[in-house]
Order: C-alpha cells, then sequence, then structure tokens
C-alpha cells in the first residue's frame, strides 16, 4: 500500500487539518493507497502557491525552449516508468492491464505534443488591419494565469496530462485536483514534476473530494480559469460558482453518442466497432457509442452478431492480459448502472444479453455489471437519454437516413458519434449533418493531441487538444503599435483635443 501527501509549492505536506482518505480497488477492495484529502484551507493554500509562481515566478516568462525542456523531462519520467504507472492504474482505477498500456502511453504521447508546442511563440502580426505607414498590430496569446484542473476517474493518468499539458505549455501555473476515487497517478506525476526541478508552485497536486477541495478552488478568487473534465450535472455546478467572478471555463462533460450504422456497411467491421464503441473499459468512457441506431434491413442479424460475441467476452481480473471487461469503478456506479438497466426493462426495452452482476467467486468482490444490450429501445426511454457510463447498449431501430440523423441529434448531448458505410461520401454527408465535436467514418474512440476534442450542447464548453485546446489556456491580446509618429496627421484627437 501506498501513502501520498498533497504536493504544494514543490513540496510534499499533510492536509492542513490532518484528514486522509483511502483509495480502494474496484476489483478486490483492497486499499491501494492512503492519501491526504485537501480542504477548503489546502486548496487556498496551493492557489497561493500558484498565484506567486505567475505573478512572481519564472514560469509564465520563461524562455520557451526551456519551458519545453521541462515537459519533455515528465515525457521522459512517464516513459521511464510505464510498468509501474500501468500496475497502479489498474489497481487503483480497475482498468484492464490492456488498457492501461495504452493509456500510459497516449499519456506520454499527448504530453509529448505539449512540449514540443510550448516550443512554438504564440504571437503573430494582424497584417491588413492598417494603411502601410499607419501601425503595426500584434496578436499575443498571454497565458491566463492561475488554472485550476479538475478532473474524473475513468483516466486518471490521461486526464491529468490533459489539464497540466496544455495549461503549462502556454505558460500557466496550476492546481490540480484528481478524483478521489483515483488519486494514485496523479500523485505520481506530482514527484515527477518534483524530481523534474520545476520552480515552485508552478504544479500544485491536490488530491480531495470535489464537495470540498473542488467547490474551494472553483470558488477562489485567485483562480483565473476552471478546467474541468466530469458529468455535465457537476459541470453546471462549476459553471453557475465560476459565474461569480466571471472567471474563464473550460468544460468536458457527459455523452450519449450514437452509432449509426448505415445499410452498406461492412458487418463484420462494424459489429466489433459497435462493441469496440460502447464495452472499451466498461462504457465509462465520455465519447462511448452508447446508442446504436441500426436500419430496418440489418436489425436482427446484426444485434444476433453482437450478442454472439458478447457472450464470448472475457470478464474479470483486470491484471490478466485476456481480460476484456473488468470492473466498474466503484459500489456507487455499479447501484447506478444497475439502477437503468432495471429503468430500461420497465420502459419496455427488451435484454438481448447480459443485465445482471456476473457470479463466480474471483469476480465476487468486484464492482462488475455485465455487458449488457438492450434492443426495442425508443430514443425516449431514459436509456437513451441519460448517460449511464457503464456497460450498456441501447439500439434503437431506424426505417431512412433522414430518421438516423433525427434520432442522433434528438439528445441533450453533442460530444461524439460514428457512421459505419462502404461509401464514404454517404457517411461523410451524414457525417456534416451530425451537431456534435467528433464524428468517426468505420471508427471510434481514436482522441488525437492534434485534433480539438470536446462537446456541442450540453457535453461542454470549450475544447482540448490542438491549438484550440492550447488558446483556451490563453487570453488574446491586441498590441497595436503607432507608426505614424506625429500629431498633425492623427485628425481624431481633433474631435476632443483643441489644437
Ligand atoms: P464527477 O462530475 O462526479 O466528478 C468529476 C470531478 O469533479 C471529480 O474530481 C470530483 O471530485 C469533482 N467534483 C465533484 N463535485 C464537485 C463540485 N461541486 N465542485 C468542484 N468539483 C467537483 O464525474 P466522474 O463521475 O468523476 O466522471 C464521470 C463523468 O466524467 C462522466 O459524466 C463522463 O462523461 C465525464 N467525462 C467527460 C470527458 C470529456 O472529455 N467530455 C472525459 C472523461 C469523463
Amino acid at each position: 500500500m501506498r501513502t501520498y501527501q498533497l504536493f504544494i509549492n514543490g513540496s510534499f505536506v499533510n492536509a492542513a487539518d490532518g484528514r486522509t482518505f483511502e483509495s480502494i480497488n474496484p476489483f478486490n477492495g483492497e486499499v491501494v493507497a492512503t492519501v491526504a484529502r485537501a480542504g477548503a484551507e489546502d486548496a487556498r493554500r496551493a492557489v497561493a502557491a500558484a498565484r506567486a509562481a505567475f505573478d512572481q515566478g519564472p514560469w509564465p516568462a520563461m524562455p520557451l525552449a526551456e519551458r519545453s525542456a521541462f515537459l519533455k523531462k515528465l515525457v521522459d519520467a512517464i516513459n521511464a516508468r510505464q510498468l509501474d504507472l500501468v500496475a497502479l492504474e489498474v489497481a487503483d482505477s480497475g482498468t484492464t492491464i490492456r488498457k492501461a498500456k495504452e493509456d500510459v502511453a497516449l499519456s506520454a504521447r499527448n504530453l509529448n505534443y505539449f512540449a514540443k508546442m510550448a516550443a512554438q511563440p504564440l504571437e503573430s502580426e494582424i497584417e491588413g488591419l492598417s494603411k502601410p505607414g499607419f501601425s503595426k498590430n500584434l496578436l499575443c496569446w498571454e497565458p491566463v494565469g492561475v488554472v485550476a484542473g479538475i478532473i474524473p476517474w475513468n483516466f486518471p493518468l490521461k486526464m491529468a496530462i490533459w489539464k497540466l499539458g496544455p495549461a503549462l505549455a502556454a505558460g500557466n501555473t496550476v492546481v490540480l485536483k484528481p478524483s478521489e476515487l483515483t488519486p494514485a497517478t496523479a500523485m505520481e506525476l506530482a514527484q515527477m514534476v518534483a524530481d523534474a526541478g520545476f520552480p515552485p508552485g508552478v504544479v500544485n497536486i491536490i488530491p480531495g473530494y470535489g464537495a470540498e477541495a473542488g467547490e474551494a478552488l472553483v470558488r477562489d478568487r485567485q483562480v483565473d480559469k476552471v478546467s474541468f473534465t466530469g458529468s455535465t450535472a457537476v459541470g453546471r455546478k462549476i459553471m453557475s460558482m465560476a459565474s461569480e467572478t466571471l472567471k474563464k471555463i473550460t468544460l468536458e462533460c457527459g455523452g450519449k453518442s450514437a452509432n449509426i450504422v448505415l445499410d452498406d456497411a461492412d458487418l463484420e467491421l462494424a459489429v466489433d466497432g459497435a462493441l469496440y464503441a460502447i464495452f472499451y473499459h466498461q462504457g465509462q468512457c465520455c465519447e462511448a457509442g452508447s446508442r446504436l441506431l441500426l436500419p430496418l434491413s440489418l436489425h436482427d442479424s446484426f444485434v444476433e452478431r453482437l450478442v454472439e460475441k458478447v457472450r464470448r467476452m472475457t470478464i474479470g481480473d483486470p491484471t490478466n492480459p485476456v481480460t476484456e471487461i473488468g470492473p466498474l469503478i466503484s459500489q456507487h456506479q455499479r447501484e447506478r448502472v444497475l439502477g437503468y438497466i432495471q429503468s430500461g426493462k420497465q420502459e419496455g426495452a427488451s435484454l438481448a444479453v447480459g443485465g445482471s452482476t456476473p457470479s463466480g467467486t474471483e469476480l465476487s468482490k468486484g464492482f462488475f455489471v455485465e455487458p449488457t444490450i438492450f434492443t426495442g429501445v425508443s430514443n425516449n426511454m431514459k436509456i437513451a437519454r441519460e448517460e449511464i457510463f457503464g456497460p450498456v447498449l441501447s439500439v434503437i431501430p431506424y426505417a431512412t437516413e433522414d430518421e438516423a440523423v433525427a434520432i442522433a441529434n434528438d439528445s441533450p448531448y453533442g460530444l461524439a458519434g460514428g457512421i459505419w458505410s462502404a461509401d464514404k461520401e454517404r457517411a461523410l454527408r451524414i457525417a456534416r449533418r451530425l451537431r456534435t465535436g467528433t464524428v468517426w467514418i468505420n471508427e471510434w474512440h481514436l482522441i488525437s493531441e492534434k485534433a480539438p476534442f470536446g462537446g456541442y450542447k450540453q457535453s461542454g464548453v470549450g475544447r482540448e487538444f490542438g491549438m484550440e485546446g492550447i488558446k483556451e489556456y490563453t487570453e488574446a491580446k491586441h498590441l497595436h503599435i503607432d507608426e505614424i509618429g506625429v500629431r498633425s496627421k492623427k485628425f481624431w484627437y481633433d474631435t476632443v483635443v483643441p489644437k
């Protein structure tokens, strides 16, 4: 078992009130780590450190190559500790080892992108703004200041990188609050920051609960921006709290993404793609393909193939490389998912496969739910409208392309979508009609650090990744430099000032 303290101003410290909490392995209930529990006073201390590091420290004005080199040191540290981080992520979050390996490798890759971006000047001349000899105009993207990053439990290390990478690359200082359910790898990252010799206060990491450390960060007047990833319900609260001081916000929230199979799709590809879209990480992905829209002509044979494959999925110990489906994050999450399954049955959907907790002594201590598929779902049922965040697929039949688009867009969310078709032009036409931040054609889940990711509608505000993602952590400044130089040519002064 590991123990973690808070990381504030370059030092590891206990919570001001000395409280701690335990992080639990979702597979066997064992304690993974005892962790200092940040409260409001710790959030205040961390923000004060980040404020001082921003206002008086070297970080915001550091030569870009030097700032980039600090981020690169973190990339190297993650790569050097891959095996340990993978094992810890599996124990702390219940993710399967195969996924954890991808997550740790992608964390390093994503951060490497931000390290490279950190070396690029965020400044350009605004061309054509005035006549030659009148003025020169610069557009400078400057750091926002102190950023509070608040992250969920589904991809603990990756989410930490997705917040730290762009915020630091743009010259901000950060207070990061990992989820109370999965603090371990973020705290290992804190150690890497300390080892890399970052100036004190540039990165602060304070594990704790949302209602305690989280709210204190969002309300703190010294915080300039909140970057949140989590549920839409909490996102809404954060938007409202941040409005008190008009803080800048990025919200990456929930989804109920529609996966549309067209009648000309390659079935072998589309069936496996649809399963990958929903059951990756037990459905605990914001961009999960949780609504599967099938044309009437293919419906029955497609469902038959899905069910046959689900029956062959290996549910079990996430440390075992053959495991495809691991446990959910917590007992609370399992009950929530089982509640949705109950609601699907009550509203008249048909259970094609799954629907309960798997049996077997090996699984008895874990928070497992069987991969579950409902057919006969209509888009106004709760299981089609609300984000379940578990291994539950709602299959919705459609008759025409227009109907498929209408069903896909009839959602409070707009995070992602997918289309499976042999005709890429046809798929592209439909993709352009979907009101979501990402659409995959014959693919799912592939998120690139070079392309913006985020949601329309109640899936969020703002974007992560790409230049759009970095600009979320900047303020645009216009610098106007006069080139006229003499009073006599500035006739507009005459409206106020006598000659
Ligand atoms: P959550 O909203 O319960 O918690 C997310 C984070 O917010 C945690 O760190 C939590 O401690 C904190 N928090 C909770 N209440 C708070 C409050 N009042 N003030 C400040 N902070 C508070 O979400 P979760 O259960 O951890 O994660 C699952 C959700 O995350 C899903 O809805 C999923 O769709 C979403 N998610 C979205 C994306 C995306 O990029 N769009 C990515 C991953 C997860």
